[in-house]
Parts: C-alpha cells; structure tokens; sequence
C-alpha cells in the first residue's frame, strides 16, 4: 500500500497548491523537529517600502535617494525596488551608475561619474526595528534609508500550529540587522533567530542540524544553497527563481505558510501508513 499511500499524499498537498517533487522528501518532513525560516520574502511579504529618508551632512532627500537608486539599478534584491520605486515616487533623477557589484547580505556599490557609491547594510537607526541601509559616496556617509517589510499575515498562526505539533526549534537566519530581525521574531513569536547572517553562515548554521530532519523555508533570493542543504528545503513559489524551484523539495505554489502544519501532520500520515 506504501506507493497507493505516496500517491494520495502527493495528490492530497496538489490540492492544497502544494508541490511536493516525491514521497521520500515527505518520508523525511514526517522525522522533523527543526525548521529555519529566511526572512525577507519568507516571514516577510518581500515588498518593502521606504519608511524613511536620513540624509546627513547637509544632503538633500533627493541627492541620497538618487545615488542610491543609481547603483540599485544593479540589484535584484527587494531593498532595491523599494529603493526605485521611492525614487520614482519623488521624481528624483537617476544618475547612470557602472561596474555595479552586488555582495550579498550586505549592499550594493558601482561608480556614479568618478563618484564610489554604495549602500550597504547598517544598524544606525535600528532602534526603530527597521530594515536601513547607509549611502556612502567616496567614503562619506550622505546619510540613511529605512525600509519595512510586512510579516506575512498567515506567519503568526502557522508558527503557532507547527509549535503545537512539536516542531521545537524554530528559527530565523537572516542576513539583515538584529533589530529587525528580532522585531519581526517578535512579531511573529519566534523566539530563536540570527541576524546579520552571510550567505556561508546560514549554511554553517543547517550543517549543524542536517540528517536530524531539519526543515530550511525560504523564497530562493540568495538561498537555494540552503534549500539544497536542509533534510527538507520548503521554496515560496509565487516570486521564487527559477534556481530556488529547481532546488527545493517542495515548493508552497500559493506561498502559503499555513500549508506548512498541513505538511507536517501529512507527512505523518502518511510516514505511519508505510510503516
Ligand atoms: P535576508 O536574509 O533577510 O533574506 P539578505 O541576506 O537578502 O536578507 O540581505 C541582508 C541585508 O543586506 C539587507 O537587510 C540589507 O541591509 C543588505 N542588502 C542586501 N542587498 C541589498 C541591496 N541591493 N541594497 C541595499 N542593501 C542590501
Ligand atoms: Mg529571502
């Protein structure tokens, strides 16, 4: 009956707009105790707004919107959107940038006319618990940008139920700063979190856990490699890469986060009627 059964559950979570690649991943989703959620475009919708404009030194808003929308233009990355789309919002004009690099987990930088821009990754501001990033030109700060990002309105519930169901170690890995990291923790009731996260670090952080049944949940911007390196990587499918769908396991199609204890309890299910 194991196939029969196989059969039913990948059918059952199709139903539920749930992808799942075959029945081994569930047998493996069924042991599991741990779960590490990515933040950005995972817990968080991953469309974050400009909140704030800090221009320093005597800036105006639109000189620190417009350099930093220059070297943006660059980036993928959600932060950089907002940034485009505020800059476009006030009419700002958009200087041409060159040689962009983009360094995950940190920012974005390239060359305005002769001027070094970047805008990186900062906590001056974090009070706040918003996400803020600095511009620097030539080495000066020309000031700050704060950006929110809403929590997934289902993120509460579905934490709450995965907890109920025994999975006991919830966490968060980020590559943002801890006070918006622990902001959205809070947010969301998780307890466990680490902020400030490089790509290899949140890595290092699933070897540690990998072949105890650790789930990885993220939205494939900058984590297929922990998608591949968890017992079970769990993709957002609405905005996912094309790399994130292809690495994943299963893949939430709807990006819902309440299919998660839905997983979880038919993983079990189905674990029980093979055995
Ligand atoms: P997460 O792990 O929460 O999904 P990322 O690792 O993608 O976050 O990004 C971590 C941090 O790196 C961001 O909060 C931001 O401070 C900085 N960052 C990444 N990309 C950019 C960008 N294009 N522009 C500005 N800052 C960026
Ligand atoms: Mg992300």
């Amino acid at each position: 009956a194991g196939p029969v059964t196989t059969v039913a559950a990948i059918s059952r979570a199709a139903t539920e707009g749930v992808l799942v690649k075959g029945g081994g991943y569930l047998e493996n989703m069924a042991k599991a105790s741990s779960l590490y959620f990515d933040k950005t475009g995972t817990l968080t919708r991953g469309e974050p707004g400009v909140v704030e404009i800090l221009p320093e030194g005597g800036r105006s808003a639109e000189d620190l919107i417009s350099m930093a929308a220059a070297v943006e233009t660059g980036s993928a990355h959600p932060l950089a959107t907002a940034i485009l789309r505020k800059a476009g919002e006030m009419s700002s004009s958009i200087p041409e940038a060159r040689e962009i690099v983009s360094e995950t987990g940190r920012g974005v930088s390239g060359m305005v006319g002769e001027k070094r821009v970047e805008v990186v990754s900062s906590d001056a501001y974090g009070q706040k618990g918003l996400t803020t990033v600095e511009v620097r030109v030539d080495g000066d700060v020309w000031g700050c940008l704060c950006m929110e990002d809403e929590a997934r309105p289902m993120a509460t519930k579905a934490i709450r139920d995965l907890g109920a169901k025994g999975i006991n170690d919830i966490r968060i890995l980020s590559g943002d700063r801890e006070p918006a990291v622990k902001r959205l923790a809070d947010e969301v009731g998780i307890s466990r979190w680490h902020a400030g996260c490089k790509p290899d670090e949140k890595l290092d952080l699933i070897d540690t856990c990998v072949g105890s049944g650790l789930i990885f949940v993220g939205d494939g911007v900058n984590d297929a490699p922990a998608l591949k390196a968890a017992d079970t990587g769990i993709a957002m499918g609405l905005r996912g890469s094309d790399v994130a769908l292809e690495t994943a396991d299963i893949v939430l199609m709807n990006d819902g986060l309440e299919k998660l204890p839905f997983l979880v309890d038919l993983s079990r299910k189905m674990s029980r009627t093979i055995k």
